[in-house]
């Protein structure tokens, strides 16, 4: 029988994707493959992308990662959720957290019961009645505690991580090499394609050396060197819903201790991140050019630190928007040169992850079958079309009219999903989400309330409850996690007991 299985692997590219896809696939494709990266240092890396959303532990798992390692190499700290500052009306401030918000009553969502509590004057805001947003703005960290009962809030606590997304991607290079992967430096200045089917057969380097593979990661960022400039594969521009095309990034010092999430802070022409690390603090401005100029957006940002700046502002630029195509021939494109929707949910490095998951389900043979590839490219668009909408979401979702960035973003037209989903949900606060999407309800639910989306009535079956157990039960689930965050320890205290990184120059 011939051997179908194909054997080279080589990974265009050595930013957090292109290591992120060397270190899973050393540890799961093993040594019968070949896995080879070439990334050039004097090109360099993006150098942003800092918080990250909680399947990344999933990650890391994967690779079996020591998390304490993991958090002291990279200068994480531990991420509840997001605050959101001035979205739907300039003075709001709601926090969009992991994990879950009370608890599901036969099968009825807790929110549908928040509803109608609320509406009777029994409820407090949604974010009282969930770990993570009582937590985070009181400055509280734990892992999740062994030791308690498993219905108690303690026993399950999602978060993620803030951290140096170089670091990272040195952290998964040492990793990768490790378990075999061979490391290229050098640009490549020239893509070799099959005359017969267009496939790309090897890519040369300015030295003259040639690197043949049998399936191609495009990894190399926004040029997407393969993906685009060698297969003309075509962009889906997202600019019409997602506005926001450039950023202005900075570091400043860090002044006291870490807050446990990340804040988005919406300005005149977009909005502005700060995002806690053990050493340094990072923030950025991601504003529409349309709106404002790059000095005024600078002139913002660095208005608005929190400590001094450790660098001058650091200017990006991006079109939001996918490729038509993730997978095309024998070229996987992973990271940023398969798109880039931004970065206000932190999903990036996640898609990341989940395009490595895809591939490894749907890893090709020699041949690579059409339908394989046809599969691995419905499922990401999906995915990344369910993330796009979510987003346009925080920007649709205002009542803001003080600027023409917020009118434009309040007026425009939205796609037709999200809008029936917005239907749906003010009329009785129900949310359906397919099983392959990323965010769970209660994402959706945080954002919806939080930007001003009230459902005018609730499930029926709510009303098996009595008005007094209603009452009742939001009380006590208002109690259990008050007295949980009570007992939790400040998030720089646990940093400092458990994970401490070592000190170094910021
Ligand atoms: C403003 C902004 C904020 C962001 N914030 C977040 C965030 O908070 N959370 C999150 O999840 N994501 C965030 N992201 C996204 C995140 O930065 C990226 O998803 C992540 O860093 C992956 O980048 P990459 O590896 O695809 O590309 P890059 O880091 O650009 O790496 C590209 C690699 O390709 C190599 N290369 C390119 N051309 C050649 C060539 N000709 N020859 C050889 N090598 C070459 C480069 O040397 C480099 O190694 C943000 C992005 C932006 C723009």
């Amino acid at each position: 029988m011939t051997d179908t299985r194909l054997k080279n692997v080589v990974i265009v590219g050595g930013g957090t994707a292109g290591w992120m896809a060397a270190a899973a696939f050393a540890k799961v494709l093993g040594s019968e493959y070949s896995i080879r990266l070439v990334e050039s240092e004097e090109i360099g890396t993006v150098g942003v992308g800092e918080a990250t959303v909680p399947h990344l532990k999933l990650f890391n798992n994967l690779l079996e990662i020591d998390e304490i390692e993991f958090i002291r190499q990279t200068q994480s700290t531990f991420k509840l959720g997001i605050q959101f500052n001035d979205w739907g009306r300039i003075g709001d401030s709601y926090i969009h957290g992991f994990g879950t918000i009370g608890h599901d009553v036969s099968l009825l969502p807790f929110h549908q019961f928040w509803i109608k509590a609320m509406q009777k004057g029994m409820a407090s805001d949604i974010g009282a009645y969930s770990l993570n947003t009582v937590a985070a703005p009181r400055g509280k960290f734990m892992a999740s505690a062994t030791d308690v009962p498993a219905t108690s809030p303690l026993s399950d606590i999602a978060y993620a991580y803030h951290f140096d997304a170089g670091l990272y991607a040195k952290f998964l290079r040492g990793y990768a090499e490790k378990r075999g992967v061979l490391r290229t430096e050098g640009k490549i200045a020239q893509t070799l394609l099959r005359p017969h089917d267009g496939f790309v057969e090897a890519v040369v380097l300015e030295s003259g050396e040639r690197l043949e593979g049998d399936l191609f990661i495009d990894c190399s960022g926004f040029r997407g060197l393969l993906i685009e400039q060698a297969l003309h594969t075509g962009y889906l521009d997202f600019t019409h819903w997602l506005p926001c095309d450039r950023a202005m990034a900075v570091p400043c010092e860090k002044v006291g201790p870490p807050t446990p999430y990340t804040r988005s802070t919406a300005r005149n022409a977009g909005w502005q991140w700060r995002i806690p690390l053990q050493h340094r603090t990072g923030n950025g401005y991601v504003y529409s050019s349309a709106h404002i100029s790059d000095d005024e957006a600078a002139a913002t940002l660095l208005k608005n630190l929190d400590g001094r700046p450790l660098s001058d502002p650091r200017p990006l630029r991006f079109t939001t928007g996918v490729r038509k195509k993730f997978w095309n021939k024998n070229v996987v494109a992973l990271g940023l040169a398969s798109g880039f929707l931004e970065p206000l949910e932190s999903t990036s490095i996640y898609m990341i992850q989940s395009g490595i998951a895809r591939l490894l389900s749907l890893f090709p043979q020699r041949d690579f079958s059409e339908v394989v590839i046809d599969r691995y490219n419905a499922q990401a668009t999906f995915e990344y079309e369910r993330i796009r909408d979510f987003l346009i979401l925080h920007y649709h979702a205002t009542e803001r009219n003080d600027t023409p960035f917020w009118n434009q973003c309040r007026t425009m037209s939205i796609p037709a999903q999200l809008q029936d989903n917005i239907r749906l949900f003010k009329d009785s606060g129900r949310f359906f989400r397919n099983a392959e999407e990323m965010f769970a309800i209660v994402s959706w639910v945080q954002v919806m309330l939080g930007q001003h989306i009230v459902p005018q009535s609730y499930h029926p079956l709510v009303d098996k409850m009595s008005d007094k157990d209603l009452a009742g039960f939001m009380a006590s689930v208002s109690h259990v996690i008050n007295s949980c965050v009570d007992s939790m320890p400040p998030h720089q205290a646990f940093i400092d007991r458990y994970c401490a990184a070592p000190s170094m120059a910021a």
